[in-house]
């Protein structure tokens, strides 16, 4: 291919959405990613578009903020939303897809468009031109030190912890049953827990050896700054949850609200959700628990879950990395960077949490970067759509304490008219966001 228009670096979620944008815009694009000949420790293949924990990607329903959001991206022509879609494994009001067939599809599409040049490769600097960077939460350690170099701000670090995986075939389904929150729909396997079961569990949780943290931060690659210990409050270890309370967990992710087994008829005190992580139904992962404990004290924990006594574990829990820059200081509301005009950053990198929401940056990194290669002004969606409002918070977030953002409906302006129910209230947001969204496409007239 000849020079490219447009390089973007990390073929993850953000990076094939940004360059599949802009190569959709006309645009001649180089997409960089170092795997497989350099891994990040949590990605196992070499597929683009890995997701590298949970394969659910939250709400459908627009009356929610992840499914507002996703209603968004639909309009807007997301490839990886269309991908997904048609990758999808039964979740409820959920979409959850096959995270194998998923990254195949997303792969064989780009690698089929004709303006797209996939190169494996470890991007080490800044690039130059115009430029998307979406190497995501685990960059490598001489890219995010070149990152640091050229914000000239430090990067702030936390850590996250992804859940086990057990087989389908590994649960005793004598004891677990099938159901949904709510009733509507069979998609969960839920093993119940009595009281004295659920503080025995609270009370192993709590007491369980963990990975020590310095072993893990060894794993940190050398010159990146590892801050103090801090978790995402999203992505809280189960045994912190734990530790905060002997409620807690049973107020959490345990909560049995809306369980009830259907052979008894009765609510249990506390219920361990499994979510079904691929199409055959072969896996499941444990919802709420994703962990730092030590392999074998995950083993022995999590098999007193009554149904999981035998389970079999395909992946453990474990901790790992976030990377991502002080986005107030670094970045415009167009996912410019403010150093730097021709240079664009999409994907966790940003501050912007989720799945979909690191999608949905890189959809409107690689539609600025078309506008900027064509001499036209970049665009900010409307406050009032999930995306507009999530760019306009971490672009203008207090630079002290600034943390990374998921898509929620308390970043949007506040509503005329508030109606009282959270579901109403929901819908109300989601028909001004999107009809915010056709009046500025419509006046945008942008291809
Ligand atoms: C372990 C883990 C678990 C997570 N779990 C969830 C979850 O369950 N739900 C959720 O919503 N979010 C989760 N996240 C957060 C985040 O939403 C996902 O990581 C998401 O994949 C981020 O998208 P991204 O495109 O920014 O980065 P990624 O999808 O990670 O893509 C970045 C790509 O860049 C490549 N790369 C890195 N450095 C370079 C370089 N120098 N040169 C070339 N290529 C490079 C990487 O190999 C990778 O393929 C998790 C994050 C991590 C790390």
């Amino acid at each position: 291919m000849p020079e490219p228009d447009l390089t973007v670096v990390g073929g993850g979620l953000a990076g094939c959405e940004a360059a599949w944008q802009a190569a959709e815009r006309g645009l001649r694009v180089r997409l960089f990613e170092m795997r497989p000949t350099r891994s990040t420790g949590a990605h196992t293949g070499d597929r683009l578009a890995e997701l590298v924990c949970s394969n659910s990607l939250g709400s459908l329903q627009t009356n929610r903020a992840g499914g507002m959001l996703k209603a968004e991206l639909e309009r807007l022509g997301s490839l990886l939303l269309e991908v997904a879609v048609e990758s999808a494994v039964p979740a409820g009001a959920a979409l959850a897809v096959d995270r194998q067939v998923f990254a195949q599809a997303v792969t064989d599409r780009l690698a089929a468009h004709p303006r797209i040049e996939i190169v494996r490769e470890e991007v080490t600097g800044v690039p130059r031109g115009l430029a998307i960077l979406a190497s995501g939460p685990l960059t490598s350690p001489a890219l995010a030190q070149a990152l640091a170099a050229f914000t000239g701000t430090d990067h702030l670090y936390f850590f996250d912890a992804i859940a086990p995986i057990v087989s389908a075939d590994s649960v005793d389904m004598r004891i677990a049953f099938r159901q949904s929150r709510g009733g509507e729909a069979d998609d969960y396997l839920n093993c119940p827990l009595d009281r004295g079961q659920y503080q025995a569990l609270v009370w192993a949780l709590r007491s369980a050896e963990r990975t020590p943290l310095r072993e893990f931060e060894q794993t940190i690659a050398q010159g990146v700054r590892a801050g103090a210990a801090a978790f995402f409050e999203g992505c809280l270890p189960v045994e912190i949850i734990a530790e905060r309370g002997a409620q807690t967990l049973a107020y959490g992710p345990l909560r049995p609200v809306g369980l009830n087994d259907p052979r008894t008829g009765l609510r249990a005190h506390a219920v361990v959700q499994l979510r079904q992580e691929d199409r055959h139904a072969t896996l499941y992962n444990l919802v709420g628990f994703q962990t730092n404990l030590r392999v074998d004290e995950q083993q022995r924990v999590f098999r007193m879950i009554p149904g999981l006594e035998r389970a079999h574990f395909v992946r453990y829990g474990q901790m790992h990395r976030n990377t991502f820059v002080n986005a107030p200081r670094v970045l415009l509301p167009t996912l410019q960077t403010r150093a730097r005009a021709d240079l664009l950053l999409a994907g966790q990198i940003t501050g912007v949490e989720g799945y979909m929401g690191n999608v949905a940056t890189g959809l409107l990194a690689g539609w600025n970067a078309a506008r900027l290669a064509r001499g036209r002004a970049p665009l900010c969606l409307p406050a009032t759509t999930i995306l507009g409002a999530l760019c306009g918070y971490i672009a203008t977030a207090e630079e002290k304490h600034f943390q990374p953002m998921k898509s929620n409906f308390g970043i949007l302006p506040p509503l005329e008219a508030r109606p009282r129910g959270r579901l109403e209230r929901g819908q109300a947001y989601a028909d001004r966001g999107l009809r915010d969204l056709e009046a500025f496409l419509a006046a945008a007239k942008d291809d």
